[in-house]
């Protein structure tokens, strides 16, 4: 394991943090030539897709042992991307290997491990609560042995150059709410998908694989053997994907909190106020960063057993530490940037370190994947009731 660290440490070093800032002040596209080639070396490296199954030409680690490499991939905007464990593909990959069909491994899942096609999940709308996973518009009715699917989704991640998304739609509407659901692979070029735009987020459109689209779906045919898992189940299925991807996100975070934390420290050893009077000689800077190392060693810590309790018991026993991990790290996430952009002074407010890139698009850590409010509820309610309190469900 730590040979592999230590690969993966001088790759990201002396191949891909050199093109970042490149990367933050470029469209996608205009870089993906060289991510490619990127992408190819990593793969030559036998470096390539940490998290996948050897079967799928991956190097098929351990929840925890890839929780260390998500870390160290996390301190570079374009990290995951390059060694092709990016999220949205990353779930969309857990999903169909857990519940796809042969046809659909071989269509839709070889390809994504190859890396030579993207994916994204559809389960957001703007005219509905995303906190609340159960109410959605969007339909899938069922025509033969065909779904015409009708909808409006927003921030759907990555969708811009996809081939192809998993729709969160109602297939039964009279169903018990967590039975109403399935999900759908919809190809992006079927007929009646349109691609309305891609959001700005913070000022920031972006483009490609960096970016989240608006999509309308409307009297969009596929066929019934694309949908994943058993009619009804999608909310189950969306559980099972956001368990563990809540766990990635907490990893990749830690990585962000790193780079930001070192760059933080750089800064305030040898910025000087005046002559021989260094930044980090103030005392609220050393504040700053003696709460950012305690902090950001305690979340790695709760990450890691939050990562050993799921692979010991499954995501659905350890929910309770997801959720603990969701809430916490992004807060540790947010904390750090913030304080590492302040030490930067103006310069942390440009684009020439990736402080601020993360600034603006990791704002949503406390959001995506449910609020954070949303996950404090979930955890005090289940506490509360082993503490006897009795209350309805929703
Ligand atoms: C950068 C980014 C990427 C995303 N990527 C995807 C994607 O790829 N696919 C996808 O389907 N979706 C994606 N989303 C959408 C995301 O999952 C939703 O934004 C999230 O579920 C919240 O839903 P909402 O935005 O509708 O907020 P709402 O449900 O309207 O909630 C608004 C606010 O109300 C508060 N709130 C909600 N419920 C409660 C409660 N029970 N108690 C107290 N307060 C509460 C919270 O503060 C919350 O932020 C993404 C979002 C962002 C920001």
């Amino acid at each position: 394991m730590n040979e592999l660290l230590t690969s993966i440490r001088a790759f990201l070093d002396e191949r891909v943090i050199p093109l970042e800032r490149e990367f933050l002040s470029s469209p996608f596209a205009a870089m993906e030539p060289r991510l490619a080639a990127l992408r190819a070396e990593v793969r030559k490296r036998n470096l390539w897709a940490p998290h996948l199954p050897a079967a799928l030409g991956g190097r098929g680690l351990s929840l925890t042992d890839f929780a260390h490499v998500s870390a160290l991939l996390g301190e570079t905007p374009i990290g995951h991307y390059v060694f092709n464990c990016q999220a949205p593909d990353i779930g969309n990959c857990e999903l169909l290997i857990a519940h796809g069909t042969d046809e659909q491994k071989g269509r839709w899942l070889e390809p994504l491990a190859r890396g030579e096609i993207r994916s994204c999940f559809s389960m957001t709308e703007p005219e509905f609560a995303g906190s609340n996973p159960v109410w959605i518009g969007t339909t899938a009715t069922r025509e033969g042995d065909r779904y015409r699917v009708d909808g409006h989704k927003w921030f759907t991640s990555s969708a811009d150059g996809a081939a192809f998304t998993i729709v969160m739609a109602v297939t039964a509407a009279g169903a018990p709410p967590h039975e109403r659901a399935s999900q759908i692979i919809v190809p992006l070029d079927t007929p009646g998908v349109t691609h309305v735009r891609n959001i700005s987020v913070m000022g920031d459109t972006g483009s490609g694989y960096a970016s989240h689209a608006e999509l309308r779906f409307e009297s969009v045919r596929v066929p019934v053997a694309n949908r994943i898992g058993d009619e009804g189940a999608g909310f189950t299925l969306a559980q099972e994907r956001l368990g563990p991807g809540r766990i990635h996100h907490c990893m990749r975070w830690l990585g962000i909190c790193e780079r930001a934390f070192r760059l933080m420290c750089t800064r305030a050893a040898t910025r000087e106020l005046a002559p021989g009077e260094p930044l980090g000689a103030q005392q609220s800077v050393q504040h700053w960063i003696a709460e950012s190392r305690a902090e950001i060693d305690a979340a790695r810590l709760l990450v890691l057993d939050t990562a050993r309790q799921v692979e010991e018991q499954g995501s659905h026993a350890a929910r309770d530490r997801i959720s603990l991990i969701k809430f916490h790290v992004a807060g540790v996430l947010l904390r750090v940037l913030d304080r590492a952009i302040q030490v930067h002074g103006a310069l942390g407010m440009t684009d020439d370190t990736p402080l601020a890139y993360w600034y603006r698009h990791e704002r949503g850590a406390r959001i995506y994947d449910g609020p954070d409010e949303v996950h404090k509820n979930a955890v005090a309610r289940r506490i509360l009731k082993a503490h006897g309190m009795r209350s309805r469900e929703r």
